[in-house]
């Protein structure tokens, strides 16, 4: 596998049997060897400062019905709630004192939150905190709503793109979601002039090295800021409970892989591998990421906005989450970075300063 790696180390790009291959090929050497290379390019751009953000799950109410989400409407055993604005605006204040200075706004797909709402809640982030990114993380809306909240100041959206193949896509969610929507969706979001970020589950139903392969294809096709990838752990009121969860060695792999893809990704240690694992958000870092994303969201609603089973963190207030976290960098050499956190503009997108 030395040899593609290299390559992709190099090009940054390869064909889809070359991903194929790749993937497949994973053993614990190709998995060291890319994790070497991916720390190398990631130093390289970001030195051993790991980029923070605060977390604000601000509704797990959702009109979407996902196979594998623990809060899909279907499941009428969790227990919904609502932040106001002015829990929203504690929960910023916390962070910001806290040393946050992205906030993320994510939730499920509530028909509450209209979009004058979203924009009166925006505006009055970006207006309080004027230093700070506001990224959402809200689910599909039109190009004009998106457009609306990109002009009250939202900087950035993440929209997992969940997988880049069709029928893969059709196999994890309902008829009435569409997968095309979904890319076109991130298109808008694009062309709108959000900094976006895409991804998926490691491991989820369904998946395959083909499937992978066409996810880093579409990767290296919409040149996003921000990959969010995790690993699929199910969730006991959902019709996957009964799937097994993917692995921490193939999310670890697959994160090494991403960065050599694109050298100047945004890429985090996520939630769901630090539940798999207890030391895998340090892990993560070990492999290439350079963001995580503690959460900031009252502890009264943590446990509520459970989308797959065991989710960590749920019983800690926001400081003792932000500590834990600069101390588990620490332990690996990394320091958590007051910032932030913007993509750094390199030429690496086709990398030829890198390339050598
Ligand atoms: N409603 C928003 C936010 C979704 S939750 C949206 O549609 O973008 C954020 C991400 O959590 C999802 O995109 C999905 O990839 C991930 N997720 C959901 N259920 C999961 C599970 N059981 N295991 C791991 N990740 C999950």
């Amino acid at each position: 596998m030395k040899r593609l790696i290299d390559k992709l180390a190099t090009t940054h790009r390869l064909t889809k049997d070359e991903w194929v291959e790749l993937i497949t090929g994973q053993d614990k050497d190709s998995t060291a060897y890319a994790a070497t290379k991916a720390v190398e390019t990631r130093d390289s751009i970001y030195g051993k400062s790991v980029y923070t953000r605060g977390l604000i799950e601000f509704s797990n109410y959702c009109r979407n019905d996902c196979y594998y989400c623990g809060i899909r409407r279907s499941n009428k055993c969790a227990d919904r709630y609502r932040l106001t604005l002015d829990e929203i605006l504690e929960c910023c204040a916390e962070g910001y004192d806290l040393g946050f200075r992205t906030f993320v706004l994510q939730s499920g797909e509530d028909p509450h939150f209209t979009d004058d709402l979203l924009v009166e809640i925006i505006r009055r982030i970006k207006t309080d905190y004027p230093d700070c990114a506001l990224t959402l993380s809200i689910g599909e809306k039109s190009y004009d709503s998106y457009k609306r909240f990109f002009d009250a100041g939202a900087d950035r959206f993440l929209l997992r793109h969940e997988t880049a193949n069709k029928a893969h896509y059709e196999s994890l969610h309902p008829k009435v979601m569409s997968y095309d929507h979904r890319m076109q969706s991130l298109m808008a979001l694009k062309e709108i002039g959000y900094q976006v970020g895409c991804g998926f589950m490691v491991g989820s139903p369904g998946q395959t090295p083909d499937t992978l392969a066409s996810d880093m294809l579409f990767i290296g096709e919409l040149q996003p800021d921000m990959v969010g990838i995790g690993p699929f752990i199910p969730h006991h009121d959902t019709p996957l409970a009964g799937e097994p969860a993917g692995t921490v060695e193939q999310t670890l792999y697959l994160l090494s892989l991403l960065r050599l893809l694109k050298p100047n990704l945004l890429l985090p240690a996520t939630t769901a591998l630090g539940t798999l694992d207890p030391r895998g958000r340090e892990k993560g870092i070990e492999h290439g990421a350079n963001v995580v994303m503690p959460n900031l969201s009252p502890v009264r609603v943590r446990k509520k906005y459970e989308l797959y089973d065991n989710k960590i963190c749920t019983g800690d207030e926001a400081a003792e989450c932000r500590y834990c976290l600069e101390n588990r960098m620490k332990s690996i050499g990394h320091t958590l970075a007051i910032d932030r956190g913007d993509p750094a503009q390199t030429d690496c997108n086709n990398a030829k300063a890198l390339s050598h």
